[in-house]
């Protein structure tokens, strides 16, 4: 303990011995205006990210009180960069200030006594970030501005705002975007050329980046966790803009339904955080802010930190467009939309126009009035940080703990699931012997998550069901859509089986820090073939080597017997090569992939994959599904390229052995496509197809080309090739998440209601409308349903017989009677027992017997769309002819 107080002092001394200098260094820095030549929020006008990071170093080095820190690159590889903003004290003592924090997230073994000790000295961090959103730009501008007041303003205000927080500055959650969506900005200016960006901002998922803090796909998620997991915040700020009609600006609390792991301390948290904001604005004649309404607090995709002890803090500023002023199209000195007072909405805005300035100072103020909040109660955020963990650590409830057995279908998606509890920092204990848990027995080496642990919340809401509450519009009416999908539990999700256990139970475990992976002893090179059971995703990605290295792969097209143990149909059956044994040897110990060898030829019919199988993928301008894919696709090493309208121009069979069309591929995102007046000649690869276009990819399906369409694709589909298939569910109304879109929600049931209500003839229409007829009601939005699957057919194999599937909004399908050409069901809804597993699920007997189509981003289900993919070009072998053809 000596030693802390000594290194104090020490830190003390030296920050005196440096005030004479500093001040005359303060002098120095200057404002944004100076800096950028324009006043920040003029019309027009926007600073460049590049720039920024200059401007944020020049605040570096002209005062003391901010560290500038390139963290890491992005995936586009630009800089991702940590501002962090305190007073010179605190900055000089950072390591023990976070270890402050550490203490109190992790409170086993400390008093409340101790605890208490802890919060006073310790400082309240705050992470505040902006434009995660690329278009959303008006925040990561107002930054410069809440920067530079609090590195050089000397007020009683601000000292106390830098003597009590850390602030934890990430100027863009996505530099890339600010560099793609800027840059377009002034390169059409002045052009025929739309000036919003035409593509996903993010290379790869576009607006979907807010929805990775669950599974953390993406490099830009894992540099913000691990920003969260290094500092440890007591409080998390997102700065958003969503759409421009009604409120200015929303903030907490959030609208129902919160998911009931999230502690009440952090639900009070919200709403005492947004109410300071809410006040300031107020204060400042700033009208229009509007809370609990529109934004929900179910889905972990959007809201680590609310797992791990902080408030979510989510502010959504109006739009304008881009940098560009609106004027209310309804006309000049009409209001945006509905500005009438309400509880939840203390003062309307009454001006007609609004503007990026106009973003800037909400941004500047809400800012400001939270940060400043948490500086007069430090202590009492500090001690609630300690208290969520404690109450977590000291968890007594149901259930007690999950179980991931040992023996796993996919021991790859196994460790897949692992390692997201590891990021997401659960704590993961392996048991040493076999132990009985909740009357079921497991073998040694099985996994147990206890919830009783600092992260107990994240490690409970991932794992467990989810079971959404039904809330509705009005008692008897239609559901009341959640802002976002509402199942997530990832064992179903990844195809891993987990356990709830209820009770305590004895087990002798030991607490691991990283994933060992079973089934990995590789057997010596075989004298017929290497056999891979076709249960693992893992198999996909050994294949996707094989082929790259000219490796000759088949799958057995039924089931067989190997050295006694059955095989499920399409294993994987490769000659064996000294490539073929480096290339599977590496797959298994890097995934876990079970390898088997055989000396004798089975007696199976085969299929021989097409050597290379070229996969082109319809990525689409700004579809998000798309861009997903190529992520995908590249993660597992399939050779595939994006198709280019151009592509269309000659003979596609000499491309393509495959096409995939994702979620959001329309016949006209097809055949019109990117309009050539609006977006200049770099993006002719999304330009339309034209009908002759259209025509030709029809003939070459029908020339043997295998087309994998996803979701709302099948109707682009049907369409394309008059599939012998109809859908069942009424039409419902498609995720509000319009691809690049800011977070309006067109679809926001408020919203709807209060038109409904606006006129009774408005009302009579809306009840006319079949899907808010509760009676013909088909509703699902995001959730896990139990699907039955063909194992035996090409397209079903490696799948269990039962397991749940990812839907959301989708359509299902039944064969339409009496058609002569072959179709084959490859997954169906059961006949009978619950077909919801996790979420929300309105209509399900509509679902009965009936077919799914392929969704992708759910692991689980992978196997369906790489499975069609491959076994499209693929050739029939019979088993005289395999036994021959492998071996060497
Ligand atoms: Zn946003």
């Amino acid at each position: 303990m000596r030693g802390h107080v000594v290194a104090i002092i020490a830190v003390v001394v030296a920050a005196t011995a440096t005030r004479e200098p500093t001040l005359a260094r303060q002098a120095q820095a200057q404002s944004p205006q100076q800096y950028f030549g324009f006043r920040i929020g003029t019309d027009g006008e926007l600073a460049r990210y590049p720039k920024i990071l200059e401007y944020l170093q020049h605040l570096s080095k002209t005062t003391n009180r901010l560290q500038y820190k390139e963290v890491g690159k992005t995936t586009m590889g630009n800089p991702y960069v940590l501002a962090t903003i305190s007073a010179p004290e605190n900055l000089a003592r950072i390591d023990r200030l976070v270890e402050i924090n550490r203490r109190l997230a992790d409170p086993r073994g400390l008093t409340v006594d101790e605890a208490r000790k802890l919060a006073e000295e310790g400082r309240a961090f705050v992470f505040l970030y902006a434009t995660i959103h690329s278009t959303e730009v008006g925040n990561t501008q107002a930054l410069t501005e809440i920067a530079h007041r609090l590195v050089t303003e000397n007020s009683p205000y601000i000292k106390q705002i830098l003597d009590n927080v850390v602030l934890l500055v990430v100027p863009s959650q996505n530099p890339d975007g600010q560099y793609l969506v800027v840059d377009h900005w002034y390169k059409t200016k002045g052009t025929p050329f739309a000036r919003v960006y035409p593509d996903l901002y993010h290379k790869y998922v576009g607006h979907d980046d807010n929805r990775d803090w669950f599974m953390f796909t993406q490099i830009e998620t894992r540099l913000a966790i691990g920003i969260q997991n290094q500092y440890k915040p007591i409080i998390t700020h997102d700065m958003h803009q969503m759409g421009s009609g009604g409120a200015r600006i929303f903030v907490p609390p959030f609208d129902d339904p919160y998911d009931p792991n999230i502690h009440p301390i952090l639900a009070q948290g919200q709403a005492s955080y947004g109410m300071a904001v809410a006040s300031a604005l107020v204060a400042e004649g700033k009208g229009g802010v509007e809370w609990g309404n529109r934004y929900d607090l179910w889905t972990p995709a959007r809201q680590y930190m609310v797992y791990h002890g902080q408030p979510r803090i989510l502010t959504e500023i109006a739009s304008v467009n881009l940098a560009d002023p609106i004027v209310n199209p309804a006309g000049k000195n009409v209001p945006f939309g509905a500005q009438e007072p309400r509880a939840n909405f203390p003062l309307p805005y009454t001006r007609s126009d609004w503007r990026l300035r106009d973003i800037v100072d909400y941004g500047v103020t809400a800012a400001f009035a939270g940060i400043s909040h948490v500086a007069r109660h430090r202590t009492l955020w500090l001690e609630n940080f300690y208290k969520v963990h404690a109450d977590w650590v000291n968890w007594k409830g149901k259930p007690y703990a999950f179980v991931i057995p040992a023996e796993q279908r996919d021991p790859f998606e196994t460790s897949e699931l692992l390692d997201i509890l590891r990021i997401g920092e659960v704590e993961i204990h392996q048991a040493k012997a076999p132990f009985t848990a909740g009357g079921k027995q497991y073998a040694a080496a099985s996994w147990v998550i206890k919830v009783a642990q600092p992260y107990g919340a994240f490690a409970k809401t991932m794992l467990e069901r989810q079971r959404y509450p039904d809330l509705r519009l009005f008692p008897g009416g239609p559901p009341k859509p959640p802002y976002d999908v509402t199942a997530h539990t990832l064992g179903m999700l990844m195809g891993v089986q987990v356990d709830e256990i209820a009770e305590p139970f004895d087990a002798s475990l030991v607490n691991v820090t990283k994933a060992e992976l079973h089934g990995t002893v590789f057997p010596p090179a075989p004298k017929w073939a290497y056999v891979i059971p076709p249960e693992s995703n893992a198999g996909f990605i050994a294949v996707a080597k094989l082929q790259a290295a000219r490796v000759p792969v088949f799958r057995g097209a039924a089931a067989f017997d190997l050295a006694g143990k059955a095989v499920a149909p399409g294993a994987w059956i490769i000659p064996p090569s000294s490539e073929a044994t480096r290339i599977l040897s590496e797959a298994a110990r890097a995934t876990g992939l079970p390898v088997a060898a055989a000396d004798q030829p089975v007696k199976v019919d085969a299929y021989r994959l097409k050597p290379e199988t070229r996969i082109g993928l319809w990525r689409g301008a700004n579809n998000m599904p798309g861009g997903w894919m190529k992520w995908l696709f590249e993660q597992y090493g399939f050779n595939h390229r994006v198709i280019s309208s151009a592509d269309l121009s000659g003979e596609l069979a000499s491309l393509y052995d495959t096409i995939v069309l994702p979620e959001g591929t329309s016949r006209d995102t097809i055949v019109r496509g990117l309009d050539p007046a609006r977006n200049d000649k770099e993006w002719s690869w999304a330009y339309g197809v034209g009908d002759a276009g259209w025509k030709k990819l029809a003939d070459w399906v029908r020339n043997g080309g295998t087309l994998v369409a996803i979701g709302s694709s099948v109707e682009t589909a049907r369409a394309l090739l008059d599939l012998p298939i109809e859908p069942i569910l009424p039409a419902s109304s498609r995720s509000a998440r319009a691809a690049g879109a800011s977070d309006a929600s067109p679809s926001d049931p408020n919203q709807v209601l209060r038109d409904a209500f606006s006129s009774p003839a408005r009302l009579d229409a809306v009840l006319r409308d079949r899907v808010i007829d509760p009676t013909t009601l088909f509703y699902c939005p995001g959730s896990l349903l139990q699907n039955e699957f063909n194992t035996a057919h090409p397209v079903g194999f490696g799948m269990p017989a039962q397991w749940p599937v990812f839907f959301e909004s989708d359509q299902a399908y039944r064969l339409k009677p009496g058609f002569a050409i072959q179709s084959e069901v490859v997954a169906r809804y059961p006949s009978r027992g619950p077909i919801l597993q996790s979420g929300w699920l309105l209509g399900e007997d509509l679902l009965r017997d009936s077919q799914v189509d392929y969704r992708t981003q759910p692991r689980a289900t992978f196997k369906l769309l790489f499975n069609a993919m491959f076994h499209g070009p693929s050739t029939h072998v019979p088993a005289s002819e395999l036994a021959r053809l492998t071996g060497s």
